[in-house]
């Protein structure tokens, strides 16, 4: 039975629950106090065992509700190795910006105090090609770095790829292109997504999802 997925507004991103028979999952939390978001679609979903919390990168508005959603569900935080200690010392580090990122990064010291997540020490360190099967679900992980060390999608079903700030569709279907820690990794990370050929693409930002032809023509 294919899984069933369900995006959530939640504060400054998009986060996805993904339902499964044996439970659900939920990929990327939103900035803090995002937390009520992700509980009322669970409520009104009927879904109240969630098995794993997966956070695609270290960017406090991927992560910045999950340790209170740990908390509230008992559900464990998975993140790849390379982004475990920034979350766990509650930063977010944007890299260099480029693009309209030169122009908001200024304003980040004087914002992030006010909206910075609690230090989330994750529970499971993830690896590219590690799988999410003990959580009862066909998850893959494929790590495609460049915005942060340790950014990572999740293909679910071999055919829905979430890909958190890899690609946006906020403004129409865009590859990253505001902050990086290694800009050399990012088209990489691109041409890495596209040989997985997914089917649909749910980015970390933005309405809309993008299919197999929209991913076909993006470039860095
Ligand atoms: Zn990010
Ligand atoms: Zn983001």
């Amino acid at each position: 039975m294919p899984c069933r997925i369900h995006s959530i507004s939640v504060r400054m991103a998009r986060a996805y629950l993904v339902e499964f028979d044996r439970g659900c999952f939920l990929i990327d939390t939103g900035a803090p106090r995002s937390e009520r978001r992700v509980l009322e679609c669970m409520r009104r979903l009927g879904c109240d065992d969630l098995r794993l919390i997966f956070i695609t990168h270290a960017h406090l508005d991927h992560y910045g509700s999950a340790a209170s959603l740990r908390r509230l569900t008992g559900a464990p935080i998975a993140v790849h190795r390379n982004d475990a200690r920034a979350m766990a010392e509650g930063r977010t580090s944007v890299g260099t910006a480029r693009s309209i990122g030169r122009f908001k990064k200024p304003f980040f010291p004087i914002v992030f105090p006010f909206i910075s997540p609690e230090p989330t020490a994750p529970d499971i360190l993830v690896d590219d090609g590690d799988t999410l099967r003990d959580c009862g679900c066909d998850a893959t992980v494929i790590h495609t770095p460049g915005h942060t060390p340790g950014s990572s999608c999740l293909l679910v079903d071999g055919r829905c790829a979430f890909v958190g700030d890899l690609l946006t569709t906020t403004w129409g279907p865009q590859v990253q292109r505001n902050y990086a820690t290694d800009w050399s990794q990012l088209a990489g990370s691109l041409e890495r997504l596209k040989s997985l050929s997914p089917e649909i693409i749910y980015p970390g930002h933005g309405k809309c999802t993008v299919d197999a032809a929209g991913l076909a023509v993006l470039r860095f």
